[in-house]
């Protein structure tokens, strides 16, 4: 039977009643964020950046660079501060390639403290299982990089994962050795290295390897070391022109550092090999035109450097859908 207009008129007011009473019924202020996963197609790669949280760091710990300079900077940008310092991203990155699942780092976990340690719960928001990874990559052995190798009860969160970690970093670290002439501030991060690894190690699954060596799903280790004595810069092949530069820790303050890649943090353990690995990587990534994530860049760290004169600027990715399947 042919539905009359007044009907029709009829069905849509219906309709407009109907959707701004749902409207209204589900007005409500956000008690929280929303999970802090995003998805980037690079080539043949799907790239989940996950959010583990943010740190505090004081903008006194930069060094080599003078206060005003530091101010001017990060004004310009509107970096979120408060009285314990800059609002700082701790990003990790699931690959996916087919069906190998890679992870480049795994977040603070328990190391940090509340408000952070959210990688593996994204990570399930996104849609992976912590038991399918295959591999996970460390850039280096600091807590908020290799802490989410273990769950909130610690235990192993990746179990049928191989994990990889330098050499240097493997040797420096893991040794009780070099805690003793460490600096005070960097000793606590020694046992939670140790911790981390420890039932991969018994299990034989932890790998040490050097930069060049051939590591799976064809990612390339790149030395990019000075923040820590082994901390590696992952390079990963998309295919059809795209590569994705998962570069850890050679930003820790991104409204700084591209512009005067000569400022260090304090925690470098080398400041000087700290700022020619910066430096180095951002021309490369710069001159190839290369994605890059960064582990400590403003959530999801995904997007392009761009030279400019001796220095460089950051261009974040734009939201984009993923392609058709
Ligand atoms: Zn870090």
């Amino acid at each position: 039977m042919p539905i009359s207009p007044t009907s029709r008129v009829a069905a849509a007011l219906l309709l407009a009643a109907c959707a701004a009473f749902a409207h209204a019924g589900t007005m409500h202020t956000p008690q929280q964020q929303v999970p802090g996963v995003y998805h980037q197609q690079i080539g043949q790669l799907q790239v989940t950046a996950l959010f583990d949280g943010t740190v505090a760091l004081g903008r006194q710990e930069l060094v080599g660079i003078d206060a005003g300079a530091v101010t001017r900077l990060l004004d310009h940008r509107y970096v979120p501060e408060d009285s314990k310092g800059l609002q700082t991203a701790v990003n990790a990155y699931l690959v996916q390639r087919g069906n190998h699942l890679t992870l480049v780092d795994t977040g603070t976990a328990q190391c940090f403290g509340p408000g952070l340690g959210q990688v593996l719960s994204n990570l399930r928001a996104a849609g992976y299982a912590p038991s399918d990874v295959d591999d996970v990559l460390l850039t280096h052995a600091h807590p908020d990089h290799l802490c989410g190798l273990l769950d909130a009860q610690g235990e192993v969160a990746f179990p049928k994962a191989m994990v990889w970690l330098s050499k240097a970093d493997a040797d420096y670290w893991l040794d009780p050795a070099s805690e003793a002439t460490a600096p005070q501030p960097l000793r606590f991060a020694f046992k939670l290295a140790r911790d981390a690894v420890a039932p991969y190690a018994t299990a034989g699954t932890l790998r040490r390897f050097a930069p060049g060596d051939a590591l799976p799903a064809g990612v390339t280790a790149l030395d990019s070391h000075g923040h820590t004595p082994g901390h590696v810069s992952y390079a990963i092949d998309g295919g059809a022109g795209q590569k994705l530069l998962v570069w850890g820790d050679i930003v820790h303050f991104h409204a700084v550092q591209f512009a005067r890649p000569d400022a260090s943090y304090e925690a470098d353990s080398d400041r000087r090999a700290a700022i020619a690995s910066r430096r180095r990587m951002m021309a490369e990534a710069a001159a190839n035109g290369w994605w890059v994530a960064g582990a400590h860049l403003p959530f999801p760290g995904l997007g392009h450097v761009r030279r400019e004169g001796d220095a460089f600027a950051w261009v974040p990715g734009e939201f984009a859908p993923l392609p058709a399947k």
